[in-house]
C-alpha cells in the first residue's frame, strides 16, 4: 500500500480480499491513488447508489484482474452490458455453423472461444469430435489460408465479432475476391455496439447512470459514434482505455457528470480514439456490408445492428451457399446470460454459477469466453473455496 492512498482505498483493498488488489502489491502510482481518492470524494458527494455500465469484455477482465472493482466505493456499481462478442452471439448462428459442419467436404475456421459456446445441438468442439472439420484460427487471413490449403474443401470462416474483428473480414473477402478463391464463404455475425446500446436502454431493462465506453470499438468507430445514446437517452458516455488509472479517469469523469447533472461524451482514450474513427477500416466494412436488423442473444433482434454481405459479395454468404436458414434460439434452462448481458443480475445470483457451470464445464456463452462476464467473475471475483476444483488445474 502506498503511502498516498487514501483511507477510502485502504478500506477497498480489505473490503473484497479474494480479488486481486494492486494496491496491496505496491503497485499503484501516486497518480492512481490521488484518482482514486477523487473517486472516493466523488461517490460520497453523490450519496447515493450509482450504476456505471462497461460495455466491453476486455474491461470486465481489465478491472478484475487489477482488483479495481475491490477499490470502488460501495456505493458504486459495475455491471458488464453486450460487449462480449462470444456472449452475444445468437445461438441460431451457433446452430448454423454446426449444420455447415456436417456438410461433406465443408471445413469450419473459428475464433477459439467460439467452438465451446453451447447450441441446441452441442458445441462445435463436440461436433468435431462426431467428425466435422473444426479449425481454430487466430485471424481472418488464416482462414483464407485454409482455403488456399485444401482447395477441393470449403471454408466457411465464422465471422463473428464487433467492429473490431469485422475490418479483418472485410478484407479478406475483397481479397478472396481479388484471387478468386472460390472456396471460401463467411458465416456472417458481426455486430454493432451502439444500436445494442441504445436498444438497452430504449428497453428499461436496466437502471444505469453511465457507460463506460469501449477502447477497441472506439478506435474504428471514433467517440462520436455514441452521440445518440447521449443526446437520445441523455446517458453520459466516457471511452477509456485498458489501463487501470485510464479506466479509473474514466469513472472520475462518469461521476462528475453524474454529480452535475450532466450528460456529455468524453474521451479518455483519446491516445488510441479519434472523433471519427479509423477511416480505412469503415471504409472497408462498408465496401463489404451492409448494416441489417441482427439477433444478439438476450436483446433479441436489434435493428440496423449487424452486418450483411452487400449484393455484390452475396457469393461469399455461407448461409446463401448452402441455403441454410437460421432457427430459433433456446437456451439452457435456468442459464441467465442473457440478464448478465443486459447487467441486471450479477453472476454470482445465477443458482448454476461455480457449481454445474464453470469455464472447464460451460453451460452459457458468458462462461465460455475469457472475456465473458460470470468466467471474470468464477476467475477473479470469487474466493478459492468457493470454486469448483476443476479450475485450479487449468
Ligand atoms: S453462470 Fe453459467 S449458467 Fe449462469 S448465467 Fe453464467 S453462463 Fe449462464
Amino acid at each position: 500500500m502506498t503511502r498516498n492512498a487514501s483511507p477510502a482505498a485502504k478500506a477497498g483493498t480489505q473490503r473484497r480480499g479474494a480479488e486481486m488488489a494492486p494496491v496491496a502489491s505496491g503497485a499503484v502510482s501516486p497518480a492512481f491513488a490521488a484518482e482514486l481518492a477523487g473517486v472516493h470524494d466523488l461517490a460520497a458527494r453523490i450519496g447515493r447508489q450509482i450504476q456505471l455500465m462497461e460495455v466491453c469484455g476486455t474491461h470486465t477482465v481489465s478491472i478484475f484482474r487489477s482488483g479495481l472493482r475491490s477499490l470502488l466505493p460501495p456505493n458504486v456499481r459495475l455491471v458488464s452490458g453486450p460487449g462480449c462478442p462470444v456472449c452475444v452471439t445468437a445461438q441460431r448462428h451457433i446452430d448454423a455453423a454446426i449444420r455447415l459442419g456436417t456438410i461433406p467436404d465443408t471445413l469450419i475456421a473459428t475464433y477459439g472461444d467460439m467452438v465451446r459456446v453451447p447450441g441446441a445441438m452441442g458445441s462445435l468442439q463436440e461436433q468435431r469430435g462426431r467428425g466435422a472439420d473444426v479449425r481454430v484460427v487466430t485471424s481472418a487471413r488464416a482462414a483464407l489460408h485454409l482455403a488456399g490449403l485444401f482447395p477441393d474443401r470449403h471454408v466457411v470462416f465464422l465471422g463473428v465479432g464487433f467492429e473490431t474483428t469485422a475490418p479483418a473480414t472485410a478484407a479478406v473477402v475483397l481479397e478472396a475476391r481479388r484471387l478468386g478463391i472460390g472456396n471460401f464463404t463467411v458465416l456472417a455475425a458481426h455486430k454493432l455496439v451502439v444500436p445494442a446500446m441504445l436498444a438497452l436502454l430504449a428497453g428499461g431493462r436496466v437502471r444505469l447512470d453511465g457507460f463506460l465506453c469501449p477502447g477497441h470499438v472506439s478506435i474504428i468507430t471514433g467517440a462520436d459514434a455514441y452521440r445518440p445514446v447521449v443526446e437520445r437517452f441523455r446517458m453520459p458516455c466516457v471511452v477509456a482505455g485498458f489501463e487501470p488509472l485510464g479506466i479509473l479517469r474514466a469513472l472520475s469523469a462518469l461521476l462528475r457528470q453524474v454529480q452535475a447533472g450532466a450528460a456529455r461524451l468524453e474521451n479518455e482514450y483519446s491516445v488510441a480514439v479519434s472523433a471519427s474513427g479509423n477511416q480505412v477500416a469503415r471504409r472497408l466494412i462498408e465496401e463489404v456490408f451492409e448494416t441489417a436488423a441482427a439477433p444478439w442473444r438476450a436483446l433479441g433482434e436489434i435493428p440496423e445492428s449487424g452486418l450483411r454481405f452487400r449484393p455484390a459479395f452475396r457469393s461469399f454468404d455461407a448461409l446463401e451457399r448452402f441455403g441454410i436458414v437460421l432457427g430459433e434460439d433456446e437456451d439452457h434452462a435456468g442459464c441467465r446470460c442473457g440478464e448478465v448481458i443486459c447487467g441486471t443480475v450479477l453472476p454470482t445470483e445465477c443458482r448454476l454459477f461455480g457449481s454445474v457451470c464453470t469455464p472447464l464445464r460451460p453451460l452459457g456463452p458468458c462462461m465460455v469466453s475469457s472475456e465473458g462476464t460470470c468466467s471474470a467473475w468464477y476467475k477473479y471475483g470469487t474466493p478459492p473455496a468457493a470454486r469448483a476444483p476443476a479450475l485450479e488445474a487449468v
